[in-house]
């Protein structure tokens, strides 16, 4: 946090409007529009609550099915589950680490040979990496889905000069605490459609009727973002752009200095993608390596006080989803197996990152 935010925050408090709605709310709502080039975005309480919303608005039922990426954070799945619908996983593709598109038509035309029909895909842009959004797109529009885009982790990043957050029917992006920008906590909903988005900003505000007294026709939900978070909000997004630039160098940094690791490998950039490298991953693969696994690397930082984290555990291999249908080779499975997040703060100085570097390259000669 910065000063931009705090004159923000103080604007909020010194006009009073510390309640959900104000000036801010809108502002933020403008200023994530002209980022994405979206027509109309409503800020809300997370991302997770952006998924929700987004599933009714498209007309998800109990008993639907919704196709989602298995390589991804439970945030992308349980709003599923809100619904009563049943989640299908799909894996994901080598190159982007994001759903394969030719695993999605093939999870569809099983589908659709056992008479069920999805409504609904939810690809991500995972650590910050566009998905494969012309290939997904088109499959979806052959099938007649409608496409969620999770962007929660990839504000910042474009793919062949388009922003991530444009991409869907409808777009989710997240502003948690760990996020490359963050309102401390908070998400939006995106779509240029009107009346999606204004369905979005009634059912995040507790469905409340036209009339003088409080009356509601629909279920409603709690779902809308603060004024004062959305302060926090305006003032982050004037350092979005340098946050991702600090990312990325990070990232550069780092690949710069352990790339000729045996059997060490980053995630790519595949051609046409920009990332806004929100968490710097790597593989490191046993069998290349001399047999340092990642635990090897991960056990050896955090003996050092340097934390570092195993990528996403894929969704197909959650107790809390292992009943759900899931279409793929082993991709996910493997990434889950071999990967690793290095630190990634956005305010890790190079004396950091020299330190991180150091420990890694000391737990590969210790294992020799
Ligand atoms: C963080 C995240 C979410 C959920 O966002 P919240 O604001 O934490 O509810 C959904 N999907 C992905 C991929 C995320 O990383």
């Amino acid at each position: 946090m910065g000063s931009e935010e705090f004159e923000r925050v103080r604007e909020a408090f010194d006009t009073n409007w510390i309640a959900p709605l104000g000036p801010h709310v809108d502002g933020f709502e403008r200023d994530l529009q002209e980022y994405t080039g979206v027509a109309h975005a409503a800020a809300l309480s997370s991302g997770t609550a952006a998924i929700h919303l987004a599933l009714i608005i498209l007309g998800v039922q109990r008993g639907d099915y919704v196709l989602c990426q298995s390589f991804t954070f439970s945030g992308s799945a349980n709003p599923i589950a809100y619904m009563g619908a049943t989640p299908v996983f799909v894996d994901s593709e080598p190159d982007s680490w994001n759903m394969c598109p030719a695993a999605l038509e093939r999870a569809i035309l099983d589908l659709k040979s056992q008479g069920k029909r999805a409504k609904v895909v939810i690809p991500v842009h995972l650590y910050g990496m566009p998905a494969r959004m012309t290939a997904i797109t088109e499959v979806a529009r052959r099938h007649d889905l409608y496409i969620v885009e999770d962007a929660a982790e990839a504000l910042g990043s474009t793919l062949d000069g388009k922003p991530c957050g444009s991409f869907g029917d409808i777009s989710i992006l997240s502003f948690n605490g760990n996020k490359i920008i963050t309102t401390s906590g908070g998400g939006a909903l995106l779509s240029n459609r009107t009346d999606w988005v204004q369905h979005a900003r009634f059912l995040s505000t507790q469905a409340r009727d036209a009339a003088p007294h409080y009356q509601h026709s629909q279920i409603g939900y709690n779902y809308r973002m603060s004024n004062v978070c959305a302060a926090i909000g305006r003032g982050q997004m004037t350092v979005l752009n340098d946050r991702v630039e600090a990312r990325r160098g990070n990232h550069a940094f780092y690949e710069q200095s352990l790339s000729d690791l045996p059997g060490f490998s980053f995630l790519p950039e595949p051609d046409g993608c920009f990332s806004n490298r929100w968490l710097t991953c790597v593989l490191i693969d046993p069998e290349r390596s001399g047999g340092v696994t990642r635990e090897t690397v991960r056990l050896a930082l955090d003996a050092q006080n340097i934390e570092s984290r195993p990528l996403w555990k894929p969704m197909h291999m959650q107790p809390i989803f292992a009943d759900a249908p899931y279409y793929g080779n082993g991709t996910s499975e493997r990434l889950f197996m071999n990967g690793l997040c290095l630190p990634s703060g956005s305010n890790l100085s190079e004396t950091d990152l020299q330190r991180v570097v150091k420990q890694i390259k000391t737990a590969y000669s210790n294992h020799d």
